[in-house]
């Protein structure tokens, strides 16, 4: 391989930047010259000034913005031989054979065409002399790598694309602020979103706005009868006291015998039938825009880290591959298979096959699609039959996190769906050893799936002594059968004490289940906890103003963000904001350490450097505070620069929970009701922690909490993210 060359392709997505960013710094530092191809493939047919070669400092700053600061494009061109000729022939002239490819299925297909036609290019443009056949010995094949860019998060072989959660934050945004004014008016409104033939956004942003109903291309309704069942719907959801409706909508929303269903003709049946005072918003390209979130951030950062040194590994017989992520890991797999598999999926919707469709969008689409129908009910409908009616009760406890409501709210009603009854304990632990028990119906939970803070009330006592007996008088009294824990640390505790005591205490001899809500993600037996992905977003949106407010001068800030022991915020804010050093309570930082950095710092702001960011756990060290850093950096800077401190504090807990946070705290929740219900009608009852392992929600005994989890500590005894300290210290070198 000789010189790499990135481009974005068809249409932008957010997190882009960050792939173009972790390419370049990738490349540079493996000692390998990289050049970004401006305007897709329209700057390949063109050449000369629209293949440059990057440096260090090209990609600096570009983290926090949208779209692709390189430019995309169609270009009808490429589509014929003649304009892969001509690309062939820029792409030698500045001795590039490998490629890094950003963008949707046509693009990467284009791109294996390229690839399969190249050694034909070559000969070609020997015999028509445009180059010599010693230069065309050099370049025998090209190599490419894809990475999935597309809001719709329609890539077969990656778990997400670049740019669908960005836009899922956009949409949600845009959903909760109409829901406000809908339910002002009593009015309906119809919400289109993207998605011509992935219903992705419209699921994901229905199930995370607790809208009332959704269209979406995978899962079309019979013509006609969807019109009866949509106003009956809705009109119960009104009876049972809703004061706004919202139906969301894919673009490419159709009934079963294939015909389109339109927004437009939502509103005339819902005026029509219901005398629905109706109102459409179509969400159109304010779903493409914005700061990329948190997620995309990172997922660019993986995603164009591998990209390089998949390229550097590559052999000349290897199939290409498409680089995507699965739960936390980033994976690869055949290029071509993604894109048949794509396009078999789409496919499948034109011959009508809607059970394969969904089949092929993988496990959690049929489930979320599932829970989705369950949730937005205007009332339960349990089954005619049930072995026993329990009673279940949902609490929390620990510190508040985003998504503590929406997780309630899946809780109950998925319980109460299945016929039992759903009571919620108020003020944690303390609440439930004084009785604060109350019964849930299926409105008390109506609108909490977007709002903040904790309606149930939290707090981070664990229980001892005397309020055991407390607390078991209340489980004997109100006959509980099941018990949710949704919280931190101290859930985590106090459930396990709990269940220590369980002979003593006959009355919690039931499922104890733990759903990991925590803006620290320091929860074991999960890889990610409900409310930092919230907290995560916070934190960098902070940072970035931060940042700008350092316009005029030269200066150094040290942030420092919660997290307790776990350097998870911290970290991942880092990787996220392109902080330069990130210093955690993992890494038990030592006085040598700060002797390196500050020498970094000076060397960097003699170079020329403007800003310097640091981020610091709360607990990183408990001599060496941020106040001791911040005044240690100021008095190293001397004139060189100046340094601020700023401690983010509570807006970390606080906000309405980000979408993937509702995702997941709904079907964690509902994962964890299922579980309780089995667990309450087995003769011995296990209790557990649940979370995502793998990409997949697992259980772990509740016995083993002392086995994983760091106890003193407060975290888990492995991290996975650990891992990928290597990769932010290559993004946070300064120029080589
Ligand atoms: P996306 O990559 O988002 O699916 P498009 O399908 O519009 O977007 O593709 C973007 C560009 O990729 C096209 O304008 C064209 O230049 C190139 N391209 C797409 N499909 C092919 C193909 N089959 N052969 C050659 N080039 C293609």
């Amino acid at each position: 391989m000789n010189r790499i060359g990135i481009f974005t392709s068809g249409g932008d997505s957010s997190g882009m930047n960050a792939a173009l960013r972790a390419a370049v710094r990738t490349a540079l530092d493996l000692g390998v010259e990289i050049y970004a191809i401006y305007e897709g493939y329209r700057g390949l047919v063109e050449g000369g000034e629209k293949i440059m070669e990057m440096t260090w400092d090209s990609v600096g700053g570009i983290l926090q913005r949208g779209g692709t600061v390189i430019g995309t494009a169609r270009c009808k061109r490429f589509r014929t031989r003649e304009g892969r000729l001509q690309a062939a022939r820029n792409l030698i002239e500045k001795g590039i054979n490998a490629l890094i490819v950003i963008g949707g299925d046509g693009s990467l297909t284009g791109a294996d065409l390229f690839r399969k036609e190249w050694p034909d290019l070559v000969r070609e443009l020997v015999e028509t002399g445009k180059i010599t056949p010693e230069t065309a010995a050099i370049y025998p094949n090209l190599h490419i790598v894809g990475l999935p860019g597309s809001i719709d998060n329609d890539m077969y072989g990656s778990d997400m694309t670049l740019g669908a959660d960005t836009a899922l934050h956009r949409i949600i945004e845009a959903i909760d602020a109409i829901g406000s004014t809908a339910a002002s008016h009593q009015r309906s409104f119809v919400v289109e979103v993207m998605g011509r033939k992935c219903g992705y956004l419209a699921i994901m942003s229905a199930l995370a706005t607790g809208a009332d109903w959704v269209f979406v291309p995978e899962n079309p309704p019979a013509p006609e009868e969807w019109k009866t069942e949509m106003c009956q719907a809705l009109r119960a959801g009104r009876e049972a006291g809703r004061r706004d409706s919202i139906v969301v909508m894919a673009e490419g929303a159709r009934d079963s015998a294939g015909n389109p269903i339109t927004s437009q003709e939502v509103k005339e049946i819902l005026e029509k039938r219901l005398g629905e005072d109706t109102r459409i918003t179509i969400l159109g390209h304010v779903q493409r825009g914005g700061s990329p979130s948190a997620f995309d951030r990172t997922l660019g950062t993986l995603l164009g880290h591998a990209a390089v040194e998949h390229l550097l590994e590559i052999e000349p017989e290897d199939d290409p591959q498409l680089i995507g992520i699965r739960g936390n890991r980033v994976v690869s797999s055949p290029l071509m298979d993604c894109v048949a598999q794509t396009h078999a999926i789409a496919k499948l919707a034109e011959e009508h096959e809607y059970a394969k469709m969904r089949e092929m969008r993988g496990g959690s689409f049929t489930s979320v699609y599932k829970t989705l129908h369950v949730l937005l009910q205007a009332e339960p409908n349990p089954p005619a039959k049930m072995e026993r009616k329990l009673r279940l009760a949902v609490m929390h406890s620990g510190g508040p996190a985003p998504g503590m409501n929406t997780a309630v709210r899946a809780a109950v009603r998925w319980g109460r769906n299945l016929g039992h009854a759903m009571l919620g304990v108020y003020n944690g632990f303390p609440g439930l050893a004084d009785n604060e028990v109350k019964e849930l119906s299926w409105m008390d939970v109506n609108g909490w799936s977007n709002r903040g803070g904790a309606e149930l009330g939290t707090n981070r006592d664990v229980p001892s002594n005397g309020d055991f007996y407390a607390i078991a008088r209340a489980l004997e009294q109100h006959k509980v059968d099941g018990l949710l824990v949704i919280g931190g640390e101290a859930g985590y505790d106090g459930a396990y004490e709990m269940f220590r005591r369980r002979r003593e205490f006959p009355n919690f001899n039931i499922p104890i289940v733990c759903l990991p809500a925590t803006i620290d993600n320091d929860r074991p037996g999960s890889e990610l906890s409900i409310g930092s992905d919230t907290a995560l977003n916070s934190i960098i949106s902070a940072v970035d103003k931060i940042k700008e407010s350092a316009v005029a001068s030269r200066r150094c800030f040290v942030v420092e963000t919660m997290g307790e022991h776990c350097g998870y915020l911290a970290f991942m804010s880092g990787l996220a904001t392109g902080a330069e050093r990130v210093y955690l309570h993992e890494d038990q930082l030592t006085l040598k350490d700060l002797q390196v950095d500050v020498d970094q710092l000076v060397i960097g702001f003699k170079r020329g450097k403007r800003l310097g960011l640091i981020i610091r756990n709360e607990k990183a060290h408990s001599v060496y505070t941020t106040d001791f850093m911040a005044r240690l950096f100021e008095a190293e800077g001397g004139d060189l620069f100046d340094v601020r401190q700023s401690i983010l504090g509570h807006l970390q807990q606080g906000g309405s929970p980000s979408p993937f946070d509702r995702i997941q705290a709904t079907r964690l929740a509902v994962h964890c009701v299922d579980y309780i219900i089995e667990q309450a009608l087995s003769p011995e009852p296990c209790s557990a922690f649940v979370g995502f392992q793998g990409g997949k929600i697992s259980f772990t005994g509740l016995e083993d909490y002392p086995r994983v989890a760091d106890q003193t500590l407060g975290r888990p005894k492995t991290q996975w993210w650990l891992d990928l300290r290597d990769i932010a210290r290559v993004m946070a070198k300064t120029a080589p």
